[in-house]
């Protein structure tokens, strides 16, 4: 996310820095100022300890924050301790804590339904409202939780499965909170294998006729300019 001066990394998962420098136009990881976990699941976190190294040029520049949950950090941590010290600083994500980097303000909810201690995001970037629910099982308060102008969603299943054991959302989640927060754009992306195989862009314009509510598809390298929403 980059907003006016001010860059944040959100959830570098395996392959971030390598996607970073063969993005076009090349992104600068030295140029970030924060990075940012929602939580420690490998999916999400895989390169934070390559980003840290980046970010700070190798540790020769301290700089940077680190944002994250307490048990990324804890007992089995995804990040490393030797790297610490090349940060500026590190964040605890905390449930309904408010934060800023630089031009970019934010706060987290409660704790979503997931096996790690995991934290969706409401961003402020005046005039505009983000919300990104990450990785959660479906619970009643979810909508009201993320009630951005733009919702960035992480869809994993087409159809919900009874006893999903890794709490994730399916569609037919993603439609429920479409019709109570109300979003002028939705953003489906993480995708799952039946997500994949079902083509991500035709459920979303599925989504989108059946709700009337602007929808899309995350592609990789997809850019979205919040002054065209
Ligand atoms: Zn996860």
């Amino acid at each position: 996310m980059s907003v006016g001066g001010t860059n944040l990394c959100i959830d570098p998962g395996p392959g971030s820095l390598i996607r970073c420098l063969r993005s076009k136009p090349k992104l600068d990881p030295s140029s970030l100022d924060g990075i940012l976990l929602t939580h420690r699941h490998l999916d999400h976190a895989g390169d934070v300890n390559v980003m840290i190294e980046a970010m700070t040029e190798g540790g020769h520049k301290k700089r940077g924050i680190l944002f994250a949950p307490e048990d990324a950090l804890e007992k089995d941590p995804v990040v490393l301790k030797y790297l610490r010290g090349y940060l500026e600083k590190v964040e605890i994500l905390r449930e309904n804590g408010r934060y800023r980097l630089g031009e970019i303000s934010f706060s987290t909810a409660q704790k979503h339904h997931h096996p790690v201690e995991t934290y969706g995001l409401n961003f402020n970037i005046s005039p505009h409202t983000v919300s990104l629910i990450t990785d959660t099982r479906y619970f009643p308060e979810l909508p009201s939780l993320y009630r951005g102008e733009v919702l960035i969603i992480h869809v994993v299943r087409l159809n919900p499965i009874g006893n999903d054991p890794v709490d994730h959302l399916s569609i037919e989640d993603v439609k429920t909170i479409m019709q109570k927060s109300k979003p002028t754009l939705t953003v489906l992306t993480h995708f799952g294998m039946t997500m994949v195989k079902a083509k991500p862009w035709e459920v979303a314009k599925a989504l989108e006729k059946e709700t009337g509510m602007k929808v899309i598809a995350a592609s990789d390298g997809l850019k979205l300019d919040l002054k065209e929403v």
